[in-house]
């Protein structure tokens, strides 16, 4: 599942994590926010399923609150490894530019299907029930709508 991650980066350039056999202590499934400071600023929301990081970008700052969605663009698995990642991606490799982690926790997964997920989020900054949909987006249907389910 990580054939994609690793043929986008090189790792003799970048600072990211080639592989995927860190594993944090908890065996809580954990879940990260990165702000990515790219060419376009994003968030980068990553759930850990199967062990890997199913990612999805997000245009915008996820919502603390309910009532707001967000466009998430499912993007490549990421290793697990990659929920510790901080740093300066170099100019002329694949995302260049600064991530941060602006949110990390555990969370549990209570829907797992092809066209929603449902999860409930224990970060600093996301807490709650948040729910992800598959939606119509381009030729390849990678989008999903993003958002906070009402208590
Ligand atoms: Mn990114």
């Amino acid at each position: 599942m990580l054939e994609e991650y690793e043929k986008k980066r090189h790792f003799e350039k970048t600072p990211e994590p080639s592989f995927s056999d860190l594993k944090e202590s908890s065996d809580k499934t954990i879940f990260v926010v990165q702000r990515h400071d790219a060419r376009n600023l994003h968030y980068d929301f990553r759930l850990e399923i199967d062990g890997v990081l199913k990612s999805w970008a997000v245009p915008k700052q996820p919502p603390k609150k309910a009532g707001t969605k967000r466009l998430a663009i499912q993007t490549e698995d990421h290793p697990l490894a990659y929920a510790n990642f901080e740093g300066e991606i170099p100019a002329g490799e694949y995302g260049a530019g600064k991530v941060e982690i602006w949110d990390r926790g555990t969370f549990e997964l209570q829907k797992h299907e092809e066209k929603e997920i449902v999860v409930t989020l224990h970060g600093e900054e996301l807490k709650g029930d948040y729910v992800l949909i598959r939606t119509k987006y381009g030729k390849e249907e990678k989008g999903w709508l993003f958002f906070k389910r009402a208590d």
